[in-house]
């Protein structure tokens, strides 16, 4: 198999959507952690080590509530065309065609693995396990800031990532940032940061609410001013915003986040407290972006 029929091979895995516009994120943690266990050279891998550690990846990165079946990627994953399951006659399908039961897949134990067509061609060229991860990442989540949280738990840091990630990213429109940062008077709309050296502004990020790779739109209220730190708290879940109409918009911080003084200073401080307004209310926050934020990216529920 060459470079360009692996690479097309993993695009064409239907990954990462629901169809209402939800992350299912099982098959993309699965492959990334896979590819980064085969950089490791550990080429097969044992279904209950797979799932402690896909499980894991999803609790982390995932949408906020589980449960997390790791046997569904397991399995399924043999119908993309570039994952065995060894032994596999020797486990019972249900009539959905997955595993019967988990305990008895627990205890077979089998080893998943790529194709060795797969497997020969990432052998052949140690880059594209590093491009191939890059792709996932770059269609799964919203800045290389959350990239390399991803690969450090997956234990695979590697520098520079290839340009897979810039070209894909730079499909937005590039005038978003400028059109945000303006709406915002280039302040923090959390917790009013701004700074400038010369000319130019530090720090402060246009965020989106509603991830592009899940069509959040590159418009005005779908997105946010936001310092670096409030940006990478927002995409981790670790707060969100409420939104009703014509009301302004609420920060929520989860209950599950916590942290030092720095955090009870820069996060919980902001609990409950409305947002910047923009400099006109139809560029507040849209109330579909806040609501898929909530439910695909914020951690459990609001502190009362
Ligand atoms: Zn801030």
């Amino acid at each position: 198999m060459t470079r360009e029929q692996v690479l097309a091979l993993f695009e064409s895995i239907k990954r990462g959507r629901t169809r209402g516009g939800g992350r299912a994120l099982n098959k993309p943690l699965l492959l990334l952690h896979a590819l980064a266990r085969f950089a490791d050279g550990d080429e097969r891998l044992r279904f209950t080590e797979i799932e402690d550690a896909v499980k894991r990846l999803l609790i982390d990165f995932g949408p906020a509530d589980g449960p997390y079946h790791v046997s569904y990627p397991f399995w399924r994953l043999q119908n993309d065309g570039l994952w065995v399951v060894e032994n596999a006659d020797a486990v019972e399908e249900n009539a959905s065609g997955d595993p019967r039961s988990l305990v008895a897949l627990r205890e077979l134990d089998p080893v998943g693995r790529f194709t060795d067509e797969v497997a020969d061609a990432l052998r052949t060229d140690p880059s594209l396990v590093g491009e191939l991860m890059d792709g996932i990442l770059a269609d799964e989540f919203p800045s290389e800031a959350y990239d390399d949280e991803v690969r450090t738990a997956i234990g695979f840091d590697r520098d520079p990532p290839s340009d897979v990630i810039l070209t894909r990213r730079r499909r937005r429109d590039p005038t978003f940032r400028k059109r945000v940062l303006d709406a915002y008077e280039h302040r923090c709309a959390v917790c009013g940061f701004s700074a400038m050296v010369g000319d130019a502004h530090i720090g402060l990020d246009a965020a989106h609410v509603k991830w592009h790779q899940y069509g959040g739109p590159d418009e005005v209220p779908n997105g946010l001013a936001l310092c670096a730190l409030h940006h990478r708290l927002l995409d981790r879940g670790a707060f969100t915003v409420t939104a009703s109409g014509s009301r302004e918009r609420v920060v929520e911080v989860s209950e599950r986040a916590r942290g030092n003084e720095g955090f009870q200073q820069w996060m919980l401080a902001y609990h409950g407290q409305p947002l910047s307004e923009p400099v006109r209310t139809e560029y507040r926050v849209s109330e579909p972006a806040t609501v898929w934020h909530q439910k695909q990216v914020f951690k459990g529920l609001p502190r009362t």
